[in-house]
């Protein structure tokens, strides 16, 4: 049994919930993913190999996994929550593209020391931090660069 295992059954025996056969399936789907990832997607996944697991209870299943501390809300993004493991990752902001979702991944500790320092000013103690910009990446700013050329 796997770290992640092991949290999320002593979440669900907390919870007087079982760890179903759909529930690890999806939980191990989710660590095998890249960081970020939306509900939908990770369905069109899970239904590749796992005919018998509904939609309705992978949705059902990511609140029970935000609140074990596996993953968290990252961000939302063409109007879709991304989700996003929380295991080994620092903190970081995310540069999100509105044209094609890209998500890039940047390193926050500068911005962070800097937020803190302004939060203490305040007495406001700080328990997560989401930063970020929402943009176009290099890809679709390019593309539309020469859309408005031609
Ligand atoms: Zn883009
Ligand atoms: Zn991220």
């Amino acid at each position: 049994m796997n770290e992640h295992e092991k949290i999320f059954i002593d979440y669900l025996k907390r919870s007087d919930l079982k760890y179903t056969r759909p529930r690890q399936i999806i939980l191990n789907i989710v660590f095998n993913n890249p960081s970020h990832f939306d509900v939908e997607t990770l369905y069109d996944q899970i239904r590749r190999n796992n005919r018998d697991v509904s939609r309705a209870t992978v949705y059902r299943t990511m609140p029970l996994l935000v609140k074990s501390g596996l993953i968290k809300q990252s961000l939302r993004c063409q109007a879709k929550d991304q989700y996003e493991n929380v295991s080994d990752q620092d903190h970081h902001l995310h540069l999100v593209c509105n044209n094609c979702g890209k998500i890039i991944e940047i390193n926050s500790s500068e911005l962070e020391n800097r937020l803190r320092s302004l939060a203490e000013v305040h007495k406001f103690k700080i328990l997560d931090f989401s930063i970020g910009a929402q943009g176009l990446c290099r890809k679709c700013s390019n593309k539309r660069d020469k859309e408005t050329k031609s």
